[in-house]
This record gives C-alpha cells, sequence and structure tokens, in this order.
C-alpha cells in the first residue's frame, strides 16, 4: 500500500473542498423510472450483436434508493466504461456510485472503469478500493487493492479513471459496488424505529421539518427526563450528519453516538445526567435518497447556504438552522458544542476543522475537545485536525455558526475518511470498516465524559 500523504494541506485537501476538476464534463444518461438518469436493468452489447441475450452479458441496474450509475458503454466482453450520474440539477460532482450486475457467468472475469470522477486527486492513490457484496456473501467488503488502479487514461481524454478487475463466482448473484458502504434513508428510519420502540423515557424523536421531497427531517434528543423538563438549565451538545449525501461514513459515526448514548453503561448514564444530545442524523435526505454526492434534490450545497437557507429552496437546512438559533437564545440553555459530520474523499483517519479566535484563552480552549478525542480514539489524527477561516469556507455550518452563537459555543467539523486510518503504533493503513465508523461515534461521545470530567 502506498505511504500516506504529507501533513502539508493542499487547497483540494481541505474540508469540503471539491478538488481539481476532471476534464470529461459531457454526459449522457438514460432516465427511467423514479431514479432519473440512472441505468435501469440495462445490458451494453456490442454495437453490431443481433443474437439472443445469454448468460455473462452482463444486466447494470442502478434504480434503487442511493443508487448512482448513469450510462455503461460496452467496450469488450471483458470491459465495461461506466459513468458515475452527476448530481441532480448539479453535474459539477460525480463520485459516489452504486450499482447491481447480475446475469454473469461462472469464472466470468471483467474490468471495469470508472471514467468521468469529477475529482482528479483520490484515496485511490493510497490504495484505497470499491465495496462489493453479493447475494450469497452479503456483508460489503473491500476489493483488494492489487485489483485496483488509478491513473490518467490515454483512452479517456487523459482523465483519471478507477479501473478494478473483478471475478463473478457464482452466476446466480446479483452483485452489487459501491464508493463506500451504503447508508440510506431507509436504513436511518429503520434504525430510530428500534430506538423508538425500546421506550426509553431519556430519548425523544420529533420530526423538525420536512424535505423538497417530504422526507423526514428527524431530530433525536437524548438526556434524561430531568434536563428535558421546560425550564432546566442544561448544557446542550448538537451534532447534525450527512449533509454531503455521499458522505455515508457519517451516518455510521451517527449510529455510534446514538447507540452509545441509549446504552445502559454508567458512562451513558453520566453523559445523559448531564448533557443534552441533540442528534440530526441525516440533514440531506432528498440527497442520500437519490445517491447525489454533495446535494440537495435541488443541486444545492448545503454546507455553502447557512447564510441565508430558503424555506423552499433548502427546507431542511433552514429548519435546523432556526433551531440553532434558538438554542442560541434560549436562556436556560447553554449551546456548548456544535459538530457537523463529514466524510473526507483525499485524507486518512479521522480529524477536525475548528475555527480561529485572536484571544490566545479562547483558541486554547476550542482546541482541548479534538486534544481529547485524539486520546480516545486510536483512528483520530490532531495533526490532522486545523484550524482556519478561509473565506471559501464561509457558507458552512462550522464558519458561519462559529462566527454568530455565543462565544463559548464550540463549532467542529468532523471528517472521517472513505478509506483508512493509520495505526499510532505501526504506521499500517488499516481500512475502515462499518464498525470502525460506529466506534468512532461512541468515542465522540465518551469525550465530552473527559472533557466535562464526569468520572
Ligand atoms: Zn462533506
Amino acid at each position: 500500500m502506498a505511504a500516506c500523504s504529507s501533513g502539508i494541506l493542499k487547497s483540494s485537501d481541505r474540508e469540503d473542498s471539491e478538488g481539481e476538476i476532471n476534464l470529461m464534463d459531457k454526459m449522457e444518461s438514460s432516465s427511467k423510472g423514479d431514479f432519473v438518469g440512472n441505468v435501469s436493468h440495462y445490458i451494453p452489447l456490442p454495437d453490431c450483436y443481433k443474437g439472443p441475450i445469454n448468460k455473462g452479458h452482463l444486466l447494470f441496474d442502478a434504480c434503487f434508493e442511493g443508487g448512482n450509475l448513469g450510462r455503461v458503454d460496452y467496450v469488450s466482453h471483458f470491459e465495461y466504461d461506466l459513468f458515475v450520474r452527476p448530481d441532480t440539477c448539479n453535474p459539477r460532482f460525480r463520485v459516489w456510485f452504486n450499482f447491481t450486475v447480475s446475469n454473469t457467468k461462472n469464472q466470468q472475469r471483467i474490468i471495469f472503469h470508472v471514467v468521468n470522477f469529477s475529482k482528479t486527486k483520490s484515496l485511490y492513490r493510497e490504495g484505497m478500493s470499491p465495496l462489493v457484496l453479493s447475494t450469497s456473501r452479503p456483508e460489503w467488503c473491500r476489493i483488494p487493492p492489487k485489483n485496483v488502479f488509478y491513473y490518467r487514461s490515454p483512452d479517456h481524454q487523459r482523465n483519471y479513471v478507477m479501473s478494478f478487475a473483478f471475478a463473478f463466482d457464482n452466476e446466480e448473484d446479483t452483485y452489487q459496488f459501491a464508493y463506500c458502504y451504503p447508508y440510506t434513508y431507509t436504513k436511518l428510519q429503520q434504525y430510530l424505529q428500534k430506538l423508538d420502540s425500546l421506550g426509553k423515557d431519556y430519548y425523544k424523536r420529533e420530526i423538525l421539518g420536512y424535505s423538497v421531497q417530504q422526507r423526514n427531517l428527524d431530530l433525536i434528543t437524548i438526556s434524561s427526563p430531568e434536563n428535558l423538563k421546560l425550564g432546566s438549565k442544561a448544557k446542550v451538545i448538537l451534532i447534525t450528519g450527512r449533509i454531503h449525501p455521499g458522505e455515508s461514513p457519517s451516518s455510521y459515526v451517527c449510529e455510534g453516538i446514538m447507540g452509545f448514548l441509549m446504552s445502559d453503561t454508567r458512562e451513558a448514564r453520566l453523559l445523559r445526567k448531564h448533557l443534552v444530545f441533540k442528534i440530526i442524523p441525516m440533514l440531506n435526505p432528498d440527497g442520500v435518497f437519490l445517491g447525489n454526492y454533495r446535494c440537495s434534490l435541488m443541486g444545492f450545497d448545503l454546507n455553502r447556504h447557512w447564510h441565508d437557507p430558503s424555506p423552499w429552496a433548502h427546507p431542511t437546512l433552514h429548519a435546523t438552522k432556526q433551531l440553532v438559533m434558538r438554542l442560541d437564545k434560549e436562556k436556560e440553555t447553554d449551546l456548548e458544542f456544535y459538530v457537523d459530520i463529514h466524510a473526507h474523499s483525499t485524507l486518512t483517519n479521522g480529524f477536525m476543522y475548528g475555527n480561529v479566535y485572536d484571544e490566545e484563552k479562547r483558541f486554547e480552549s476550542h482546541a482541548v475537545y479534538p486534544k481529547l478525542l485524539c486520546q480516545r480514539a486510536h483512528d483520530f489524527s490532531w495533526g490532522k485536525t486545523s484550524f482556519n477561516k478561509d473565506a471559501e469556507k464561509a457558507g458552512t455550518g462550522r464558519r458561519y455558526l462559529g462566527d454568530c452563537l455565543h462565544e463559548h459555543t464550540n463549532c467542529y467539523t468532523l471528517e472521517v475518511s472513505f478509506f483508512c486510518y493509520t495505526d499510532k503504533e505501526t504506521g499500517d493503513h488499516i481500512p475502515y470498516t462499518q464498525e470502525g465508523y460506529v466506534e468512532l461515534g461512541r468515542n465522540v461521545v465518551k469525550t465530552f465524559i473527559d472533557y466535562y470530567q464526569l468520572l
């Protein structure tokens, strides 16, 4: 595996940066069904082919929740060019893919080329590989990195192309390939229904608003019942996830946070006793449903609209901002933390972006939480954590809220790599599993025990 990138951040390494733009911007797509623009039960064949459809004529489909594949070109019986479908109403973003392949032949070997990523810098250079599962092997696993290649392709206008080789081993199976572990809107709804069914008095679920396509904007509150009574003084920790829909690790981190806070451990009881956790696990449910990478249904990067969210164009962000402003104003509430959870497509590890303060004491206290998280979480990097006030980031939650909330509110972006973390002792790259992301979520909440010295 290639060595980890250096500690020096280029502009494309930074939080939220979309990086360099790939040249191939022209896209065609087939549009069928509700999942506009995705291929639908499509069998690419050579131009001259007039014969029957046989086993081994691969059938591609991305018309399902969170699916993304805009076009497939037949190159040869063993080779296909795949095109990521751009975000709805925003052709600039093409990263997330998620599709199925069936009608395979036993031991059929193929090479897929993903040819139109919108970014050039990628963790594929560091050894990241796509995820795969199949009907008979339903757990996601990463394709061996030795079968994955990322390079400038002379056959594709010298665009960066990610090629991977794969052998289908069971012709009855349907295979699914994805950029990262998918986490759909439906999966979140099912998880929240499970939490609802526990009937705990320290858990409350509200619908804070609805998306343009009328999906729930869920708000989960977890704290001891005494803290939830009107008029009680409370320290509030606000956490949001999935403002960028393709950043599915964010949802696993959120699950880790909610799961730990709901548990019956002594630590969880202490956290509930002293703090109120408010969690919005999916800020962009339409984008998640549609299989977008970065934008909402209407093509907005919601994390650039915090300064002026519109109730009709960005309803989920508008509702979230109203909640934040209310928490900020309420006399009995101390909004102490805002953490917005993302996933990073060019850097490894978990790390944070924070704000810059002129007053030294304030700046030092702002650095305490990420330092403590670093002590808890073996995958969290203090070295990659940075504090900035770039003008480009002015519309992000971390920057905007950092400027306008009470001085004592700490606002951070928490990033976690789509790929791996570096083992602090051995220096090895350890690829993240779903459980690894969940574990980071647990550590995010446990760190508040250290911060508030609750034990
Ligand atoms: Zn993001």
